[in-house]
């Protein structure tokens, strides 16, 4: 192993996950944190500490000149950027390697490639996934719009090139308001990520959201480690994720995943990464892939007990893949809960003081938190503070462990997405497995 000293370019759980891993390899970390997150969980665990400014993220998580700055002041010889702030931009990871820094990620053509949503559909055809009917790319023209929304038929999606985090998209129902949402979701776009580029495609009606974890070695082998299912959303955010999917079978898993397998293979990608997917009536359409770790991944690792950070800091070292497809078993079945400092039905953030903390454990039971007794929740990041991952030899005796678990975790002092978990597990229609990516608001309109 050539890396010693690994810095982590993030902050809060993640940053606390990265750590771990690296110290179970023998690997030493540097945290770097703005002035806000100094009394943070993987400041005080991580072996060096630099403070790269204030807290506004664009000023610190974001900062590239202060993080390049502490890894050569550190020594360190790799970074990890964790998900969100740096993960996904090509031009970061460019100027990490020629720093002589390892990035542990993707190639930096392919996070560009598939940054763009419109280059990452035209990739991801030619590659062979079903692909979401649309446009064949970026559309400016009204006749041409409204020539591709007849063909496919109404409704359709108006889609930033751009986008992410769920925003920059408008729903159209009829061909006279396509050319106003096509100007509004261009402009939207324009304001929020710098690029106007729109493109259409068929607004699926009630889909599941499946995703494949996939790894590649950047040589030409690639393998998957199955999908996740993360069809709990609010405002198209994810709420709660599991593994394996309560409707894929084991042949269609082995299916698409040979096919996504193939597909990163012939890509040459390198490291971790998520191929999305909306699934209807049995069909897979491609919407996007993510290069970089998501926030959901130990639901994968609690089914085929693989450490996929430890698999990426190997893979931008220059090792081959720890485990051949044909060794991955997927065993029993995981659910995450994404824990969020926010009131639990209206969604207001709600940080501050953690006057106590208390996790849950027992068998199978995971916490990934950076939360203590005595922490102050900063006001300025994203509100999810701990994620809860439970497994079980079945699904349903994964939901009985995650009802204990819930009742066991006290966090004191804010108000948390815990009681919203254990309304949603005790919701029969959650339990039966049968649900899509509209439920969740349909079942919070309900209450
Ligand atoms: P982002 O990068 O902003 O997360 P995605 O393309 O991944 O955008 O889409 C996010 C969510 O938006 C999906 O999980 C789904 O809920 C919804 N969505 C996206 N495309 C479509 C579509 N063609 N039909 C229906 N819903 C869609």
């Amino acid at each position: 192993m050539a890396i010693n000293r690994i810095l982590i370019a993030n902050r809060g759980e993640i940053a606390l996950r990265i750590h771990r891993a690296a110290r179970e390899m023998g690997i030493e970390t540097v945290a770097v944190h703005s002035t806000a997150d100094a009394d943070a969980m993987h400041v005080r665990l991580a072996d060096h500490a630099v403070c790269i400014g204030p807290p506004a993220a664009k000023d610190s998580y974001l900062n590239v000149a202060a993080i390049i700055s502490a890894a050569e002041i550190t020594g360190a010889d790799a970074i990890h950027p964790g998900y969100g702030f740096l993960s996904e931009n090509a031009r970061f990871a460019e100027i990490v390697e020629a720093h002589g820094i390892t990035w542990i990620g993707p190639k930096p053509e392919h996070i560009r490639t598939m940054g763009d949503k419109v280059e990452a559909k035209k990739t991801a055809g030619a590659l062979g996934l079903p692909l979401v009917p649309g446009s064949d790319g970026a559309v400016s023209d009204f006749d041409e719009a409204r020539a591709i929304a007849e063909k496919i038929g109404y409704p359709v999606i108006i889609k930033a090139a751009s986008g992410g985090g769920g925003r920059g998209m408008k729903v159209c129902n009829a061909p006279e308001e396509l050319e106003t949402l096509m100007q509004q979701a261009g402009s939207e776009a324009k304001a929020a990520f710098g690029d106007a580029t729109v493109y259409i495609e068929k607004y699926l009606g009630n889909p599941r959201h499946i995703e494949f974890q996939i790894f590649g070695d950047g040589k030409g082998n690639a393998i998957h480690l199955g999908e996740r299912d993360c069809s709990l959303q609010r405002r198209h955010q994810k709420v709660l994720e599991e593994a394996p999917s309560p409707v894929i079978t084991a042949q269609e898993r082995a299916r698409m995943g040979g096919i996504v397998s193939k597909a990163m293979a012939d890509m040459g990608y390198r490291g971790a990464g998520t191929i999305e997917f909306l699934w209807e009536n049995g069909e897979f359409y491609f919407i996007e892939m993510n290069t970089r770790l998501q926030v959901e991944h130990p639901v994968t690792e609690a089914i085929t007990g693989m450490d996929l950070v430890r698999e990426q800091i190997r893979v931008a070292d220059g090792q081959p893949l720890s485990v051949r497809q044909e060794d991955i078993e997927f065993r029993g079945h995981a659910i995450e809960c994404r824990i969020n400092a926010e009131d639990p039905f209206t969604f207001a953030p709600s940080p501050g003081l953690v006057e106590s903390f208390h996790a849950p454990g027992g068998l199978h039971v995971r916490v990934d938190s950076g939360l203590y007794a005595g922490y102050k929740i900063p006001p300025y990041y994203d509100s999810m503070v701990a994620k809860l991952i439970v497994y079980g030899r079945t699904r349903q005796g994964c939901i009985m462990r995650l009802k204990r678990a819930l009742e066991e975790m006290a966090i004191g002092g804010v108000k948390t997405s815990i009681p919203l978990h254990q309304a949603l597990l005790k919701d029969e229609e959650f339990q039966s497995g049968d649900y899509t990516i509209k439920w969740l608001e349909e079942w919070l309109a309900k209450r």
